[in-house]
């Protein structure tokens, strides 16, 4: 595409063509997320309300997995959040306390280091993690009946 052609668009948008992209691409991820009943934070099981406060994370990071790359696609590996709990999720004042928010302790057994180096609880990932699936997966299993009645 020419630098004209960007220019253009541009300046028919007020904004960087990519800015406008990637805006519009989380609104249709948002819409579909609240139309499937996804819209509920990994975190802390709450709804997401605003898009403003979606963000979307790797359940388990995928910078220190065996493989990266495959951790950073693979789609059952992604869930969605509030950005103010994922943010709290690796704040560095976190990592002074013995116990995480919901009170498992960050013993040897129960504590992760992630790749950022913040420590993570495990028992919270698991229940989160089991959660989060188990519904999805009844969701997606919706999704999937509704996409094939369409096409047959
Ligand atoms: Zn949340
Ligand atoms: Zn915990």
């Amino acid at each position: 595409m020419s630098t004209e052609g960007n220019r253009t668009k541009n300046r028919l948008l007020g904004m960087p063509y990519g800015t406008a992209t990637g805006r519009l691409r989380k609104m249709i991820l948002f819409d579909l997320l609240r139309q499937f009943d996804f819209d509920h934070c990994f975190r802390c099981d709450q709804q997401i309300a605003s898009i403003d406060d979606l963000s979307i994370e790797h359940i388990t990071p995928w910078q220190g997995a065996d493989d990266p790359k495959v951790a950073f696609f693979d789609l059952e590996n992604i869930a969605f959040s509030h950005l103010r709990c994922n943010i709290q999720a690796s704040e560095p004042a976190n990592a002074k306390k013995d116990h995480c928010p919901k009170g498992h302790p960050y013993d040897d057994q129960n504590t992760v280091i992630r790749p950022d180096g913040q420590r993570g609880c495990l028992q919270c990932r698991r229940d989160s993690s089991n959660a989060w699936q188990k519904r999805n997966r009844r969701r997606r299993s919706d999704y999937e009946r509704m996409r094939y009645n369409r096409k047959h």
